[in-house]
């Protein structure tokens, strides 16, 4: 669906080497008349709940969400490459934090 190395383009769905792969899928979600369960959660709740949807729509509901978790994707693996070098580079007087925060606000 993406280039083997994801760049900011392809992230963003802006890459035209791979920007339109996802056309090919759309076309066998559409034919498709399989029924799909999934679970998903709620927001504002910690519950999940299944969810029994068309092939078709589980690919449209996963096509919005797409930019933003690719965008979600390409940061966290720039961070964790980042990371790795100051570890490598890291000396006896060296001290590294990660800290994590959620975004679920
Ligand atoms: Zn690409």
């Amino acid at each position: 669906m993406m280039c083997g190395e994801m760049t900011k383009e392809c992230a963003s769905r802006e890459c035209v080497k791979c920007k339109d792969k996802l056309a090919t899928y759309a076309q066998a979600a559409e034919r498709s008349s399989q029924l799909i369960k999934y679970h998903q959660w709620q927001k504002d709740e910690a519950d999940k709940v299944e969810i029994a949807s068309s092939v078709a729509e589980v690919f449209a509901h996963l096509k919005h969400k797409l930019r933003s978790f690719l965008t979600h994707v390409y940061i966290k693996r720039k961070q964790d490459a980042h990371m790795r070098m100051l570890k490598e580079s890291a000396d006896g007087t060296t001290i590294l934090l990660q800290i994590d925060f959620s975004e679920n606000a």
